[in-house]
């Protein structure tokens, strides 16, 4: 089997699907090489909120990045628009300071960001590859200007991007931070979501109880992890949800997203961002390309 395209993208979670879709509406002849649809990409809800974790600190670009992201996933699947963020009476001078170009509404226990928002991100991944060339398949290494692929298929690219996230990493080599995270599916439903320490939002409730680790690895579920989870969401409205079922995925962190590599670039790393940049970062990749 031999293939080609003008720019081949390894990887269809949401940072290779959102730029290979940005560069077919452009006409340009892409072609995605994936063995699934998504890895960190699928978890059952996705925050879109650009002030982060329990500092409250302001994504570079945040602003900018939300811009786009509103303008792009709203064109394939409905965005639950706010997130209410609790904010503790000492914080909210500094809370604020760094709200200026963000919508947002002042409640009594915290702020609410108007534009940030939830969406399901495996109707928007089905959406996103409709119609787009994609090839089925495990790579085993990166060869520029060649994929070579399980079962000894090759597939040739003028451009090569990787965006494989942390599963793939080790075929260029990129070293990160890889986090797993757990997200709970529940029996109740949260349209408005809420975002401290823990989230929920539909019948999710997420976060970060393990600390990072170099390689890669799916650890199964812990009961204190669970614990943690349930603990939080309590703290924020009052009572533990009933859970239906679980979805363990990895975050991948590298300092920069977006850079070149040995035969085209890549677009990877987004760490617990992926959603919120990956229309910027895509967009702007999509222009040089
Ligand atoms: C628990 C959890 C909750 C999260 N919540 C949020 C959130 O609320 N908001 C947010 O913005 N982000 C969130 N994230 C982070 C976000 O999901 C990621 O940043 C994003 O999904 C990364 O997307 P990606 O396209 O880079 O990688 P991935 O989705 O991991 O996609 C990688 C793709 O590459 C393919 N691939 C990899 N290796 C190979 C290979 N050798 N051969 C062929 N194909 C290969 C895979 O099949 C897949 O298609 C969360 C992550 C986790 C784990």
């Amino acid at each position: 089997m031999l293939r080609e395209a003008e720019v081949v993208v390894l990887g269809a979670g949401v940072a290779g699907l959102t730029l290979a879709r940005l560069l077919w509406e452009r006409g340009r002849k892409v072609l995605v090489v994936a063995e699934a649809l998504g890895e960190a990409s699928r978890p059952p809800v996705a925050l879109v909120n650009p002030l982060r974790g329990r500092r409250f600190t302001l994504a570079e670009e945040g602003e900018r990045a939300l811009a786009a992201a509103l303008a792009f996933y709203g064109r394939f699947v409905p965005l639950h628009l706010g997130v209410f963020r609790p904010v503790p009476e000492e914080d909210r001078p500094k809370v604020a300071g760094r709200l200026s170009r963000l919508k947002h509404r002042w409640e009594k226990e915290g702020v609410l960001l108007e534009e940030a928002f939830w969406l399901e991100p495996r109707p928007l991944l089905a959406r996103l590859a409709e119609g787009l060339p994609l090839l089925r398949g495990r790579v085993l290494a990166w060869e520029p200007p060649w994929l070579v692929l399980e079962g000894g298929g090759r597939v040739r690219g003028e451009v090569l991007v990787y965006a494989g996230g942390g599963r793939g990493a080790h075929l260029l080599g990129l070293e990160g931070r890889h986090v797993p995270g757990l997200v709970l599916t529940l029996l109740d439903y949260f349209p408005r979501a809420v975002s401290y320490r823990v989230y929920l939002a539909g019948a999710a409730l997420g976060g970060s109880y393990l600390p990072g680790e170099e390689g890669y690895r799916l650890p199964p579920p812990t009961e204190g992890e669970v614990e943690w989870l349930l603990q939080g969401a309590e703290a924020l409205v009052g009572y533990r949800p009933r859970v239906a079922s679980l979805w363990r995925g990895v975050r991948f962190r590298l300092s920069s997203f977006l850079f070149p590599v040995e035969g085209g670039f890549a677009l990877t790393g987004l760490g617990s961002t992926g959603f919120l940049y990956a229309p910027l970062l895509a967009e702007r990749l999509a222009e040089r390309l």
